[in-house]
């Protein structure tokens, strides 16, 4: 039975591993090995990402560690079919190991009780999208959770006997708690009955683990394995960061100068990478990153589960061909791919895999994006959703990096396809011509600074020594009124302060980042390359290329992606800057506003760069603000609509994400909605101002960066906003 149940499951085993090996290469994936050891000790062991959700994620921890510790017990009934008094060597009677076994098995049957619960009651047939398990694999679970339960009572039952007929590895200790109760069950049967349960019930136990073995490697609770090998290779220091420079074959690709065979983005499944086709089989349905995207949360077809599972499935189905099989050789591929089981997401109209079921040429055939009408895995308003919020990858208790994967396609649409949502096209055109997504003339960039009633610097040449800051304005921020207000405000704090600081004027151009968002490398470059020549430039040789911005997608590109184009700088946010300002006294604020805020975390502010406090320190400084805090915030905030290069196409499917938000803002009867983001502030005034004109928002409610508050607080009423 062990020999069969072995076989059976390696030959899954390397056929998974056979088809990984088809991706393309990964660079960089045992980089830094200490940090990767952490990482694996942290999310594997520690299960630290499981449990930011308390109940499911203590749940799970029990469960994970009794899968270890009853590791022994499989030793204990395995050496007992050979020797009925069989202990493990060495520490085979110690009572902390009966103990330590007890404990566990009865911490996964609690933790089996509670997952049930949380699946009924989060059961999809009932709460449909609102469920986390809407389009998981609910039947298969099921049957792991009573395989799992099975494997416990037939322990307990047969340690149970094993105390009777004196067989138990530690006597009649009653530290091992639970069998010991169980024996008393069994006290006044013969020992001769105790010995006929012992065995059945041995025997049972081993089938029921055997099953499970082979039910987990053709399941998607494949993740058990796989899980702590995507852990180890994931992306360091963190899954969110910056945007991966595009290879093909494992080499980034030259703009200049690109090969024949360069390959643009994934336009087929066999163009990710090994490690993408890692993410895909890893997937362990659970749903926590559909119940925290701010797409799906609005009605949008795009679910990350749904696209992972989509593109798993799509592998999966193809896998004899990529394998050089016959397609009817296809006997190993596993998980429903042809999608036609009841409890299959292929009856989920969100899911484009479904289209074309089964692993036929049609499957080989076609598009990875497309429509229904083509049969496409991907559909494009499933793409196109996205607004690389990063929710998502933040929420992935197994560290699937959805974002590359959504940008990798995108980049293969725009490059090679020259498909993309067509309002975008005026924002490329724009970048092209003039430097900046609004088309706005390149010498008006420092017509912000007009009327401040101070002189701001202008950078020409190399950076004055005694420059503190380069003030990266950003197009936003040169450009956009509302945007323009924060401008204003940060240069004047700025100069309150004694800070000194210089900007770049019409030297300055896009940082390329709502391009590179859309998938369009190539204008991300050019772009990109441009303003590392002036940022280098400008800083010559100076030691502290600082650099100071009210934008959070010029801050992740200055400092997250830049170093892939040879510039490296020291970037901060001006909430960052601003909070230390006050709290060396440099910054005073001294005016009391008796208001009630709720701050809104920008995406690439918070979960992309990590910087949750400054912002709150900086309104917490105010004499008389109150603040509260709406219920999806810091890591686990919720998008404005505007990323992934969003800002520039119209959202025509459900509710509009930044009206989602901002009825969540008006939820908590602040006056002040306070971000730090200009296209946060650009999101949420539009949401606010049309509540306020159809009445369901309160005239005085204003959305204000945190500056502008700050300002407000230094300065009489009159000249607030830097006005
Ligand atoms: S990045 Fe945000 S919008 Fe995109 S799939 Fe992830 S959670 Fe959804
Ligand atoms: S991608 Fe990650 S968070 Fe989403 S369902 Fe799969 S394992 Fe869960």
């Amino acid at each position: 039975m062990t020999v069969v149940a072995f076989a059976v499951a390696g030959r899954r085993i390397w056929w998974l591993y056979r088809l990984v090996r088809t991706g393309q290469p990964a660079s960089g994936r045992l980089d830094g090995i200490g940090e990767r050891v952490r990482a694996e000790l942290s999310e594997v062991f520690g299960q630290r990402k499981l449990l930011k959700w308390s109940v499911p994620g203590l749940a799970h921890f029990f469960t994970f560690w009794g899968f270890l510790v009853l590791g022994a017990t499989i030793l204990e009934a395995y050496g007992a079919l050979f020797a009925e008094d069989f202990a493990i060597p060495l520490i085979g009677h110690a009572r902390w190991l009966g103990f330590l076994e007890d404990f566990f098995a009865l911490a996964v049957l609690v933790a089996l009780v509670t997952f049930a619960v949380i699946r009924v009651r989060q059961a999809p047939a009932r709460r449909q999208r609102a469920s986390r398990f809407y389009g998981s694999h609910t039947g298969a679970a099921w049957v792991i959770l009573g395989l799992i339960a099975a494997v416990v009572v037939t322990l307990l039952l047969y340690r149970g006997a094993q105390v009777n007929t004196g067989n138990f590895p530690y006597g009649r200790s009653k530290w091992a708690f639970a069998s010991y109760g169980v024996s008393k069950l069994f006290s006044g049967l013969s020992v001769g009955v105790n010995q006929v349960i012992e065995t059945v019930f041995i025997l049972g136990q081993i089938g029921v683990i055997l099953a499970f073995l082979v039910v987990v490697v053709y399941s998607k609770h494949l993740h058990i394995g796989l899980a702590p090998v995507n852990v180890v290779t994931k992306r360091t220091p963190d899954a969110l960061g910056p945007l991966l420079p595009m290879e093909s074959g494992g080499k980034p690709i030259d703009f200049e100068d690109p090969g024949e065979d360069d390959i643009f983005g994934r336009g087929k499944v066999e163009d990710f990478t090994w490690k993408g086709m890692l993410d895909f089989a890893t997937c362990t349905e659970c749903g926590r990153c559909q119940d925290q995207c701010p797409a799906w949360n609005t009605g949008k077809p795009l679910s990350p589960k749904l696209v992972i599972m989509d593109l798993r499935d799509h592998l999966f189905a193809k896998a004899p061909y990529l394998l050089g099989a016959a397609p009817e050789a296809k006997a190993a591929t596993g998980i429903d791919e042809a999608g036609q089981g009841e409890e299959t997401h292929g009856h989920v109209p969100e899911s484009g895999f479904g289209r074309v079921p089964g692993a036929g040429p049609a499957q080989a055939e076609r598009p990875l994006v497309g429509t229904l009408a083509e049969g496409g895995v991907i559909d494009p308003d499933v793409l196109w959703s996205c607004t690389t919020c990063g929710a998502c990858v933040e929420q992935c208790p197994v560290d699937i990096e959805h974002v590359d994967h959504i940008l990798d396609m995108r980049r293969f649409q725009v490059l090679v396809e020259s498909s993309f949502p067509s309002e975008a096209g005026v924002m490329l055109r724009n970048l092209e011509s003039k430097g900046n997504p609004w088309g706005g003339n390149p010498a008006a960039r420092d017509e912000w600074t007009q009327g401040l009633g101070f002189d701001v610097r202008r950078v020409e040449g190399e950076i004055p020594a005694d420059v503190d800051y380069l003030f990266w304005v950003g197009c936003a921020g040169a450009y956009d009124d509302r945007a323009k207000k924060t401008t204003r405000a940060v240069a004047t704090l700025l100069k309150t302060a004694g800070v000194e600081f210089a900007i770049l004027g019409s030297g300055e151009t896009c940082t390329g980042d709502p391009a590179r968002r859309l998938g369009n490398e190539f204008v991300f470059q050019m772009l990109g390359q441009a303003n590392v020549e002036t940022l280098n430039g400008t800083f010559g040789e100076t030691a502290a290329k600082k650099i100071v911005t009210t934008c959070p997608h010029c801050l992740n590109t200055l400092a997250n992606e830049y170093p892939q184009l040879g510039g490296n700088y020291d970037v901060i946010h001006h909430t960052q800057l601003l909070d230390r300002l006050v709290s060396e006294g440099r910054l005073t604020p001294v005016q009391p506003i008796d208001e009630l805020v709720t701050y809104h975390d920008p995406c690439y502010l918070g979960r992309h760069n990590k910087v949750y406090t400054p912002p709150r320190e900086v309104l917490a400084s105010v004499p008389s603000l109150r603040t509260t805090e709406m219920h999806r915030c810091r890591e686990r905030g919720f998008c404005c609509g505007a990323g992934g290069a969003r800002m520039w196409m119209e959202e025509k499917i459900g509710k509009r994400i930044n009206v989602e938000r901002t009825d969540e803002a008006l939820g908590t009867d602040a006056s002040i909605i306070s971000t730090a983001c200009p296209f946060c502030i650009t999101m949420l005034s539009d949401a606010v101002t049309a509540k306020q004109q159809s009445g369901e928002a309160r005239a005085e409610v204003e959305v204000l960066d945190v500056s502008q508050i700050l300002l407000r607080s230094l300065q009489p009423a009159t000249t607030a906003d830097g006005e």
